[in-house]
């Protein structure tokens, strides 16, 4: 029989999560310990001090650099601590070019901390890659984009921005936290980098913040391990664990959520008092047939227009098995506002010009009984 590559569910479960070779337990233990003993002067069992280095979180690297098919990953102390991270694997003088509807905290840590170091930053509608091969200067060192984006749902076409980034030695990372690796899997389609919030699907418990950056070179790794060491934002044990925890079930968690972002989002479109759905999964969204190609599948994110601030405010006021929360990728559904709640900082002007408008409400929808949560929805939009 010809050898066979683990398939996905099987590397979540297995890839670093082998028994404790010190005591046979089968669950990647915490290893709560700030330092390590030495045999002798220069002797060790190749740990030395925490920061530097943790069995349990060397076990979730492992884990989720196979995942996303990369060579190395490295875990920091939450999402925005990776995208510092590789922020600082950059040089005053360097520039780099955005998707224009990041995650909020992104542009925040760039235009308020960043470029006061100066580094450069431009902001483009990454969905048209001609965009992005307009926008690259000389110092152009790195491209970062989401696909797709938060909360409009606007995919790029990876493989395209990866092909562009390489004719001008620019490096690509790609966001994948709403996707997950089960979905979508940018290494192949030519990024040299991912980065995720582990604080979203991968975790999928909301119960613990952590970053990821997975890495396709050994000199990125190794810069990113010296960050690790240098700057401290590393993840705790504890934090690495609930990772590896939760890892093991994502191929099954993530197959429910599109079972049930797919029956929600079809749900909404036909809803009377919905005035537009934003979902990959629906035949209209305009990058529909991109979707199909670069994603296995749709995931669980919605965006829908409910007409108005007030309209939004009364229907998230009535929910009940939707949690009014900022977050998602939570076995739990997530509901959010992102005019006052994770666009806020934009401003009215900012929001305006990317298309997100009061009346928008964004649902992070869980793995509850989809009858259930649709009637939540059914309820709270009812009165509108
Ligand atoms: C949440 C999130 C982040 C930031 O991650 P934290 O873990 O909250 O620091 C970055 N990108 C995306 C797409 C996110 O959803």
């Amino acid at each position: 029989m010809r050898k066979r590559k683990a398939g996905f569910a099987t590397q979540s479960i297995h890839v670093g999560q082998y028994p404790d070779p010190s005591t046979g337990a089968v669950a990647v233990p915490i290893f709560a310990t700030s330092t390590y003993v030495q045999q002798e002067l220069g002797k060790n069992k190749g740990y030395e001090y925490a920061r530097v280095s943790n069995p349990t979180r060397t076990r979730l690297e492992e884990n989720l650099a196979a995942l996303e098919g990369g060579i190395g990953a490295k875990v920091f102390a939450s999402g925005m601590a990776a995208v510092n991270a590789l922020a600082t694997l950059l040089k005053a003088g360097d520039h780099v070019v955005c998707g224009h509807d990041l995650y909020g905290g992104v542009p925040r840590l760039f235009n308020q901390v960043w470029a006061n170091f100066g580094l450069e930053f431009t902001y483009v509608d990454t969905t048209d890659p001609a965009n992005v091969k307009q926008a690259l200067r000389k110092n152009t060192r790195m491209v970062y984009i989401e696909t797709p984006t938060n909360p409009l749902m606007t995919i790029s076409d990876i493989r395209a921005i990866a092909d562009i980034c390489h004719a001008r030695r620019a490096e690509l990372v790609v966001d994948n936290t709403f996707m997950s690796p089960y979905f979508q899997k940018p290494l192949a389609l030519g990024a040299d980098m991912v980065m995720h919030s582990t604080t979203k699907f991968l975790n999928g418990h909301s119960d613990g913040l952590g970053g990821v950056i997975v890495c396709t070179r050994p000199d990125q790794v190794e810069k990113l391990a010296f960050l690790q060491k240098a700057a401290g934002a590393i993840l705790s044990p504890f934090e690495c664990w609930l990772i590896l925890r939760g890892v093991k079930t994502l191929a099954v968690r993530m197959e429910q959520h599109d079972v049930n972002g797919r029956i929600v989002a079809a749900f909404l479109a036909g809803h009377k008092r919905v005035k537009k759905v934003f979902y990959p999964g629906l035949a209209e969204h305009p990058q529909h047939e991109l979707a199909k190609r670069q994603m296995t599948g749709f995931g669980a994110l919605i965006t829908f227009e409910t007409g108005s601030l007030a309209n939004a405010k009364k229907m998230l006021k009535k929910v009940r098995v939707c949690t009014l929360g900022e977050s998602l990728g939570g076995v739990e559904t997530l509901i959010s506002h992102p005019a006052t709640m994770t666009h806020a900082a934009l401003g009215e002007k900012g929001r305006k010009k990317i298309g997100i408008t009061d009346g928008l409400v964004r649902i992070s929808v869980g793995i509850e009984d989809v009858e259930d949560i649709i009637a939540d929805l059914d309820n709270a939009l009812a009165g509108l």
